[in-house]
């Protein structure tokens, strides 16, 4: 891997410059990509932005920028890695999108203009495998704000798979967004629909016997036309929770859960949504439970540690344990308190109670054996 440093003006890269919906953001006369279609957002606020304008006037330096060199037959051979917010505020402000001082770019006296177009900013330029761009990107990615790491893998994959997969997953109002808004957590400028989408499918690849990873993935289908495969399993995923669990009613616990593996378990069976439905509300009204968000997992499952049911509180146990004079019921034998634990006498799925007068003390080995029965 090779990383070049080169200085380029203000003036240069704000020729030819473009922003728009439909093809994003170039400079540099084309040649650069400050911030491709469908990604992140302008997020910079004024404050940030003129504190960029001011840095320039003053002859101060900016950090140092990362492009990234594509490949050598893309239409648009440079990409900005890091430093998109400042080249935007700088670009933005010569446009005379904004003001400084009170004055847009057009009404600042020519030698000030001058100084805004001459002011030379230091870019690293990165060539390299993929492999080699990720770790470095790893270690440069420190100042400002900081890339997450999808967005690093986004421009460490960069191709007309990760293209097509922003469109669908990481625009403010996007396919994936309006379909799983109350599904999956995060938002999607911060890739946090498009990253959940990849861990899903790797996952399911794994489950199939293939060991996917999220950058595996995107490096295999990295120059794919499009991410048609990522999509249609991510709808599938969510049109099938969407489908089988009544949204209006048990919105609060469906969110963030685990649905493609609720959904490579069990979208060939019949699932008796009718029953179940009945089920969840009835679990919804049980303060035994101390994790809702377990619920659905639970009544998939039957495994009851995704419900964290209520324990036996210190005074409860130490009261039962004065009660039985410290004997195991089970063994009859005698232990100290911190020897024994609490134990419902009618287990939680027979109605039983967290309540005094459903406590016994077992020794832990009775205790053991008993809950493996
Ligand atoms: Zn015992």
């Amino acid at each position: 891997m090779t990383i070049k440093q080169t200085e380029v003006t203000v003036g240069e890269i704000i020729q030819g410059y473009i922003n728009n919906e439909e093809l994003g953001v170039r400079g540099y006369s084309g040649k650069l990509d400050i911030r491709p279609p469908y990604q992140r957002e302008f997020i910079y606020n004024e404050t940030e932005q003129q504190a960029v304008i001011t840095t320039v006037l003053r002859g101060y330096p900016l950090n140092v920028m990362y492009w990234v060199r594509r490949s050598d037959d893309a239409e648009c051979p440079y990409e900005v890695m890091d430093g998109q917010q400042r080249t935007l505020s700088l670009c933005e402000y010569v446009a005379g999108k904004f003001a400084y001082d009170y004055k847009n770019f057009f009404n600042q006296p020519a030698d000030i203009q001058q100084r805004i177009l001459n002011y030379p900013l230091t870019i690293y330029v990165c060539e390299g495998e993929p492999s080699e761009k990720l770790e470095w990107f790893k270690t440069i990615n420190i100042a400002g704000k900081p890339l997450n790491e999808q967005e690093i893998n986004n421009a460490v994959y960069a191709g007309p798979f990760v293209t097509d997969a922003k469109r669908h997953f990481s625009k403010s109002n996007c396919g994936a967004y309006r379909l799983g808004k109350d599904l999956v957590n995060g938002t999607p400028i911060r890739q946090d629909f498009l990253k959940k989408a990849l861990e899903w499918i790797a996952e399911h690849e794994t489950r199939e016997g293939k060991r996917q990873t999220v950058v595996g993935y995107m490096a295999q289908h990295q120059h794919e036309p499009n991410a048609n495969n990522l999509w249609s399993y991510f709808q599938n995923v969510l049109n099938w929770a969407i489908t089988n669990f009544d949204m209006k009613k048990f919105k609060k616990i469906m969110k963030g859960l685990d649905w493609a593996l609720f959904y490579d378990q069990y979208h060939t069976h019949t699932l008796d949504t009718v029953a179940l439905g009945q089920q969840i509300s009835a679990l919804m009204r049980d303060s035994e439970i101390q994790r809702p968000a377990g619920i659905i997992p639970y009544v998939l499952t039957g495994d009851e540690h995704y419900l964290d049911l209520r324990t036996f509180p210190e005074d409860i146990k130490l009261a039962v344990w004065e009660q039985q004079k410290h004997i195991c019921p089970i063994c009859h034998k005698e232990f100290d308190y911190e020897f024994m634990e609490g134990d419902h006498i009618t287990p939680w799925r027979e109605g039983g109670r967290t309540v005094i007068e459903n406590c016994q003390m077992l020794c832990k080995e009775c205790n053991r054996r008993k809950g493996s029965k």
